[in-house]
């Protein structure tokens, strides 16, 4: 079995993918860096969302495995003292168990090109203004929903959900909803303005537009996950759910809602 083991660069990360690698050779596993069918990650979910970046022209073909040197993650399910068991269930190799999660298409037209740009985001991409307010219709399948203005706006997946959208008051979807989810950054209500004021979830067969007016576009920037693909003024942006998908070599199933309040809950004190 082709496999890479793709790290951060903090110390511990360092140490286990070392360790790792050790672990794999002497198993015989072939260690690769271009086509491999296994992708490890050791860091954190940052850490995973670089290795999908990297590996996102081969989704049909490759399954992600996320070891965390941190926190419980929600792309890493493994910790750094568990690599045996880790090697030893990509030994018992199960393809059945695979487990995937639905992506965010981003389809770009930039100013002066007619040609749609795609990318493709595993947690969510935004729309901002920097130094104004960010003015932009925002079209529901093709129909006029409301006119924003405010700081921006943020497209999540539902494994997204905990991420960005969260910290700007979206709601947390289930990974198995196929689903998509718009949320406002700091939208400006008013007599004049007025937007829904609440993140909406929009069903598989839908599509959202956004068509930024174009006044201020030399100043907005449109991230895809960590990125921020190019530095172009931008028309008009489609979000929909891809049709690919990222998959997870499913050897250990950890329950999304045990996932959710682990990292942001915790340790609860009852009466
Ligand atoms: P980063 O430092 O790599 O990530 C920021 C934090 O978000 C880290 O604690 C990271 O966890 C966590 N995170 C990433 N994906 C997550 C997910 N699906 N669910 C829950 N937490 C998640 O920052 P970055 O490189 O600029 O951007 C990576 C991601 O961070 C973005 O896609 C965005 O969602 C998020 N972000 C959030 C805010 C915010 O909440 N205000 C601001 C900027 C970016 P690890 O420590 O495990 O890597």
């Amino acid at each position: 079995m082709r496999v890479t083991v793709f790290h951060n660069s903090n110390s511990k990360s360092l140490r286990t993918a070392a360790d790792l690698e050790s672990k794999l050779k002497q198993q015989n596993f072939e260690l690769v860096e271009a086509n491999p069918e296994i992708v490890i990650t050791i860091g954190g979910d940052g850490t995973l969302l670089s290795a999908f970046h990297k590996y996102a022209h081969m989704l049909d073909r490759v399954r992600f495995v996320g070891v965390h040197t941190g926190h419980l993650g929600f792309y890493t399910d493994w910790r750094d003292y568990e690599l045996d068991e880790l090697v030893a269930s990509l030994r018992r190799d199960d393809n059945e168990q695979v487990i995937s999660y639905p992506l965010l298409d981003v389809g770009v037209r930039y100013a002066g090109d007619n040609a749609m740009n795609h990318y493709l985001a595993l947690n969510e991409s935004t729309l901002k203004r920097v130094s104004a307010t960010m003015v932009a219709d925002v079209y529901i399948r093709d129909e006029l929903f409301e006119s924003f203005r405010g700081d921006g706006l943020c497209v999540s997946t539902p494994t997204g959900s905990t991420a960005y959208n969260k910290s700007i008051g979206g709601a947390v979807l289930h990974p198995r909803l196929e689903a998509i989810q718009l949320a406002e950054i700091a939208s400006i209500n008013n007599r004049v303005f007025r937007t829904l004021s609440a993140p909406i979830i929009i069903a598989k067969d839908e599509w959202i537009d956004l068509y930024p007016d174009p006044q201020g576009k030399d100043d907005y920037v449109m991230t895809v996950d960590r990125f921020v693909p190019k530095k172009r003024p931008i028309t008009a942006i489609r979000y929909r759910i891809a049709k690919q998908r990222i998959a997870f070599a499913g050897y250990r199933h950890t329950n999304f809602w045990n996932r959710v309040e682990d990292a942001f809950i915790g340790e609860k004190q009852r009466e």
